[in-house]
């Protein structure tokens, strides 16, 4: 008797899209809040801890994954933001 053998490759991707002037994160002028991230060691893009949770993770999701190191977090002016390179790796 012949075995078949059947492989299911599946891929998940989250995509984001970024409008400038429309996160709480952007600077005065209406453009992305790009700072300097020590782990990413670069410039990055930075949004809001709520803007974060728009990807499709929670709150407690997202705190879960800046506690593993995973979700960058950068402090701005006293106020914690997310780097957005770290966000889209994950
Ligand atoms: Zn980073």
């Amino acid at each position: 008797m012949k075995r078949t053998r059947r492989t299911e490759i599946v891929r998940y991707s989250r995509r984001f899209v970024v409008r400038e002037g429309t996160s709480t994160a952007t600077d005065p002028e209406g453009g992305l809040n790009c700072r300097w991230c020590a782990s990413c060691a670069m410039q990055v893009a930075l949004i809001s801890l709520d803007d974060a949770c728009m990807s499709g993770l929670s709150l407690e999701a997202v705190q879960r994954q800046v506690e593993a190191g995973r979700i960058h977090l950068v402090t701005v002016g006293g106020s914690p933001l997310i780097c957005l390179n770290s966000l889209i790796q994950i």
